[in-house]
């Protein structure tokens, strides 16, 4: 008792008993409830993104290099593709494919479950980045659809000039000549099937059968030449 009264003789201001400090309780009442306190909640924070697609229409100059007067297909039959895909990086990535606007519900399922298998694709753009050029798209292992361009070895038009037909990661799944041939010098190492490798596209596996099961054909049945990588709406 007498010890406690000593400590509150120097120090005023701790013993002060809480009556002192009444005057203050009334004007301080909760005037900010803060809604910003409550977390947000953030599903995808751990694991990769959903899956998204969306399908819009394209501009004459989204497809400066790939489309001109005299193509097969007009503008307003082709579709841009924005969708998701899985990257070699074990990563979500962002791709861009024009289709004709007939194919664009396929190509939104497939790709949904291609993701969904963490089926792996290079990259996915315009061949327009590559100014068109069938050739330079191929050589940096570009997933590509729309081109209005003549078949190879023809002339005449191919079904991707329809935007009917796709070519995947065509560096693992590469175009062989009748000879045995393959242009592209990165790809020989996958002339043959099956392979065992990331991104390979093998005869009757699920990638194939998935296209077949939306009517697209596979160009690695072709006889003479295969065509690995191209998967074409009804076949051609
Ligand atoms: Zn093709």
């Amino acid at each position: 008792m007498t010890l406690l009264a000593l400590g509150c003789a120097t120090t005023v201001t701790a013993c002060a008993p809480t009556q002192s400090a009444t005057t203050q309780t009334t004007p301080t009442p909760a005037v900010t409830p803060t809604p910003t306190a409550t977390p947000t909640p953030s599903p995808t924070r751990t694991g990769p993104p959903a899956f998204t697609s969306k399908v819009s229409k394209v501009t004459r100059d989204q497809l400066r290099y790939s489309w001109r007067p005299g193509c097969p297909v007009g503008l307003d039959d082709l579709r841009l593709v924005t969708l998701t895909y899985w990257g070699f990086d074990d990563k979500a990535h962002t791709g861009e494919l024009v289709v004709h606007e007939d194919v664009t519900d396929d190509i939104e399922s497939v790709f949904k479950r291609l993701y969904a298998w963490r089926f792996p694709i290079y990259k996915m753009e315009l061949v327009d980045k590559y100014k068109g050029d069938d050739f330079d798209s191929i050589e940096a292992n570009n997933t590509s659809a729309f081109n209005c361009r003549a078949a190879t070895g023809s002339s005449s038009w191919s079904k991707h000039a329809y935007g009917l037909a796709i070519d995947i990661n065509p560096r693992e799944n590469p175009y062989v000549s009748a000879d045995g041939s393959v242009a592209h010098k990165n790809a020989r190492k996958f002339a043959d099937r099956p392979v065992d490798a990331a991104g390979v596209i093998n005869p009757g596996d699920r990638v194939v059968r998935l296209f077949a099961s939306k009517g697209w054909e596979w160009g690695g049945y072709w006889s003479g030449t295969k065509d690995y990588q191209h998967f074409s709406k009804g076949g051609g």
